[in-house]
């Protein structure tokens, strides 16, 4: 098992007091020991001491939660960063599906393609005042791993990705058009 979300998010991960509407909560998503992804939601009380791997924000509980929310592409951009320099085990397809939707955006530009030791891997760079270069793994995926693949991230990050917005192929090239 390398993925641990809660499914009821409804109260606070370590002191379990139920949420109120409007309340400020403030959501962590990190790296376990044994290489899990974990989030925990938490009252401003418990609050959380962030790890170098750990990425959170903070946002209003909303009652009721079924509502679709828009994705914050800043919050992927943030995690992609946290993971990409070690990226989590056995989760290179997810960050790459993370990649592919910030070079659809224009959060990345892709700069080309390069193999490393049998592996293949792409080379990114984030434009604006900040700019950086990265590498970021390109697994093999085929487009029927996506819808899986968008269902987790969807509730990893609290978002619903708008149609447009995602790959509909796994081929960095097309998404960078
Ligand atoms: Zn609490």
């Amino acid at each position: 098992m390398d993925w641990k979300i809660e499914r009821i998010r409804d109260r606070c991960t370590t002191c379990s007091q139920p949420f109120q509407h409007d309340q400020r909560v403030v959501s962590v998503i990190e790296i376990d020991l044994s290489d899990r992804i974990v989030r925990r939601d938490l009252c401003s009380s418990c609050g959380s001491t962030p790890t170098a791997r750990s990425v959170w924000w903070e946002a209003r509980f909303e009652i009721p939660t079924q509502k679709k929310r828009r994705v914050d592409f800043n919050r992927l951009l943030r995690i992609f960063e946290a993971w990409q320099p070690s990226p989590p085990k056995n989760q290179e397809a997810l960050l790459y599906l993370i990649t592919l939707l910030l070079v659809r955006k224009r959060f990345l530009r892709l700069v080309d393609l390069v193999s490393e030791g049998g592996r293949e891997f792409l080379r990114l760079r984030r434009p604006g005042p900040a700019e950086r270069t990265f590498l970021a793994p390109a697994p093999l995926l085929a487009p029927a791993d996506l819808p899986a693949l968008r269902a987790r991230l969807e509730e990893l990050i609290d978002g619903s990705f708008e149609e447009d917005e995602m790959p509909t192929s796994p081929d960095a090239a097309a998404a960078a058009v």
